[in-house]
């Protein structure tokens, strides 16, 4: 048997299979790997490369339902899309290597059923306290020690002695049932635009096959509630159903949604689980009793026993880009998923990415379309604050036009949202006298001022420094100055503006793990908070009623590094967070600030002409032969030695593929040219459709001699071209 096994290694290796045992793909074993012993899973008969006499034994297979088809199917299709080993891939999906063997049963004592006077016979004094163990143990089902010590009053250790005396014993509790999702609960009531949208989904779920839908619908037309259906939809078919969100810890108000209409939360999948949920929901997933997964990009990759659906909530979003260990891009990753189980797929948003948008007029995907807001809300109204005519005194971010926006906005009651996608104090430090600049010791990238934390930070490598009392370079003493907003400055400006309002900031490095992002959101919706500062954490999904204005700082801030999709991503960032103002019976009104107002993605935000720009936008690319009319792809060359980088990078420049449909650029010094110590040069690749790009980049960097120091990856599809 070839059994994958999840390490960066090349291929399955081949093992025997002992007598008594009998395995089939997808069963999970464990193998030995030289002195180790390894989980994988049986990828199909031996390749017979190996004679039957070196073979080693598999160990054992797990209690685990076997990998189904379509799982493999994924494994190997992503790994040869991204240039992965199968082994990288496979780690995604056990990922929760403890979750083969079965949970240790939870233990909770119960009363014996001997009488008292066994107390007195094994020579136990009962105490008030363990008369109080024993009392609680009278009424009730059996507890947990830690719970029975609670209720009781006592240590912990005073359940022994009463163990010993054979007056509590032990017993093992089954697991804790996972609670089904209730489908046959009444929604919302639909409006006429949403009941059609939602009828088309759930005619797709129930006829099953590989579909592509995009629902294409206004911020606050209610998508959520229609893809709501097609959920159910799945669960009345007996089937799983995953929905992925790009911010799974801002999720708060989406996992109550989902409870109102579900009678109970999905399960969650994230990084920021316990080891004891991440194997409780991974078991739950494979054994097909988790019905409903909601998750961060990595739970494409669990091991679902029956998908039916798949839902990618704003699609659009940068976050479903993983850059680190296996490069990919799970909203695609997630279409190939959907085709390989042949069900369908939702991808949905107000701003969708122009990738979805040509697939969509080409009619590979389906489009439904939710133009109005729901309950008489309108779109609000984006008006420009040009900052030539309008400045901000020196020294300060807000424009008059937005500081008395702000006043008259809390003044009538409502709330009101500062936007700008910078964290931190300042972006960068500099010496008064010198002009010597701050700069990450590890990166080519400046340190920026926390000033919350009291720390400058390398937003690149995590580096950490405290702001010097001397410049390094002409040792000057307290000559630095911060130059430039992050949002904690704003937030400093905004509160010396608004003394009186109640001021939060929310930015990620502020936010540690999801509960304190539930209760920031939740402080917000209930109105315990008048203006909230904040970087893209803020344009999620959120649904604050009272919000009415929302001013973005710096329009312009994201249109300048130019890279091939910077008025796209400029676009949908700034509507998405348009569309948290007015989202009930009060109109929003946004303001942008822009020393830029002729710019093209300016003009079309205000004008509201989402599909004029993408029109522009798309007619753009296909004329530049760039994504999604081309296919690109980044090499990465980077180690410790400057010389020695560069040395690949010249032969991978030399030897690079030209014509036929394929070319290279570089190779360049990649703008992050030195990031945690280590050099980086950049090629990139541009080749027509049709072409395998994957070969020829395989073939291509297979002639060049790399040395072990020296890292060479491929990012298919890059989104970010630091
Ligand atoms: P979107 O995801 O399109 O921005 P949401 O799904 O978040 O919109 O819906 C916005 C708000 O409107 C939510 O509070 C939702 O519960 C509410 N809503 C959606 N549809 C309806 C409806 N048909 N009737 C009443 N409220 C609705
Ligand atoms: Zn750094």
């Amino acid at each position: 048997m070839r059994v994958l096994l999840p390490l960066p290694l090349g291929e399955p290796y081949d093992y025997r299979v002992p007598e008594g045992l009998t395995l089939s793909a997808g069963d999970y074993v464990l193998v030995p790997l030289g002195r180790r012993e390894v989980a994988g899973v049986v990828w199909g008969a031996g390749s017979g490369r190996l004679a039957p006499g070196r073979l080693r034994d598999v160990i054992r297979r797990f209690d685990v339902p076997p990998l189904p088809e379509a799982g493999r199917a994924f494994v190997d299709w992503v790994a040869r899309y991204v240039m992965s080993p199968p082994g990288a891939v496979l780690r995604m999906t056990l990922g929760a290597p403890a979750a083969l063997d079965p949970p240790a049963p939870i233990v909770a004592y119960r009363l014996s059923g001997a009488a008292p006077d066994v107390a007195g016979e094994a020579g136990l004094r009962l105490t008030p306290a363990r008369r109080r163990v024993l009392d609680v143990l009278t009424d009730g089902p059996p507890r947990p020690a830690p719970e029975l010590a609670r209720e009781a009053g006592c240590g912990p250790a005073g359940l022994k002695p009463l163990v010993a005396a054979g007056l509590v014993e032990a017993v093992a509790l089954p697991p804790a049932p996972v609670p089904v999702p209730d489908w046959r609960r009444p929604g919302i009531a639909l409006t006429p635009d949403q009941r059609a949208a939602a009828a088309a989904l759930v005619g797709k779920v129930q006829s099953g096959g590989f579909t592509t839908t995009l629902l294409d619908g206004v911020t606050g037309s209610g998508k959520t509630e229609v893809y709501f259906e097609a959920v159910a939809a799945a669960l009345a078919a007996g089937r799983q159903a995953l929905v992925l969100l790009p911010e799974i810890a801002l999720s708060a108000q989406w996992l109550d949604r989902f409870a109102a209409r579900f009678g109970t939360r999905p399960a969650e999948w994230h990084s920021d689980l316990t080891q004891a949920r991440r194997r409780r929901t991974w078991r739950a997933v494979a054994s097909g009793e988790a019905r409903v997964v909601v998750g961060a990009r990595s739970a494409l990759f669990l091991p679902y026993a029956d998908l039916g659906l798949i839902v990618v909530d704003e699609e659009h979003e940068g976050a479903y880009k993983q850059e680190d260990g296996v490069v990919y891009h799970a909203r695609d990753m997630a279409v190939v998923r959907a085709h390989l189980g042949r069900i369908p797929i939702v991808l949905v948003s107000a701003t969708p990415s122009l990738e979805t948008v040509v697939n969509a007029e080409s009619g590979r995907y389906d489009r439904l379309h939710l133009p109005e807001r729901v309950g008489g809300a309108v779109l609000p109204h984006i008006d420009l604050v040009d900052l030539r005519a309008a400045p901000p005194p020196r020294g300060r971010f807000l424009s008059p036009v937005l500081a008395d926006a702000l006043t008259a906005t809390l003044a009538a009651g409502e709330q009101a949202m500062l936007f700008l996608n910078r964290r931190g104090y300042a972006p960068l430090t500099l010496c008064r006298r010198c002009g010597h600049r701050l700069q990450c010791p590890h990166c080519t990238a400046w340190l920026v001022e926390h000033r919350l934390t009291g720390r400058l930070k390398c937003h690149h490598c995590g580096h950490r420094a405290v702001l010097p009392s001397q410049c390094p370079s002409c040792a000057a003493e307290a000559s630095f100055v911060a130059c430039g907003p992050g949002v904690e400055r704003i937030a400093e400006e905004a509160a010396a503006l608004l003394p009186d309002a109640r001021l939060a900031v929310m930015a990620s490095d502020l936010i540690h793990g999801p509960a304190e992002a539930e209760a920031l959101v939740r402080r917000v919706a209930a109105h315990e908070v008048d203006l909230v500062v904040g970087t893209q954490l803020v344009a999620k999904g959120h649904h604050f009623p009272l919000l009415t204005l929302v001013g973005v700082v710096d329009a312009d801030l994201g249109l300048a590094g130019g890279d091939l999709r910077a008025g796209e991503r400029t676009y949908q960032l700034l509507h998405q967070v348009a569309g948290r103002a007015g989202r009930a019976d009060r109109p929003g009104r946004v303001l942008l600030q822009t020393y830029h107002p002729e710019h093209p993605v300016i003009a079309a935000l205000v004008a509201g002409d989402r599909d004029g720009f993408f029109a522009q936008e798309i007619a753009e690319r296909r004329r530049a032969g760039m994504p999604p009319f081309a296919r690109l792809a980044a090499v990465i060359v980077a180690g410790p030695d400057r010389a020695q980088v560069d040395r690949v990078a010249q032969a991978l420049g030399r030897t690079a593929p030209q014509g036929e449909g394929i070319e290279v650029l570089g190779p360049a010094d990649a703008p992050l040219a030195i990031l945690r110590g280590r050099h980086r040069r950049r090629l990139l690749v541009t080749a027509e459709r049709r072409l395998n790009v994957q070969a020829a980049l395989a073939r291509w960097i297979a002639t060049v001699d790399v040395p072990a120091a020296v890292r060479v990856t491929v990012d298919v599809d890059p989104y970010s071209f630091l």
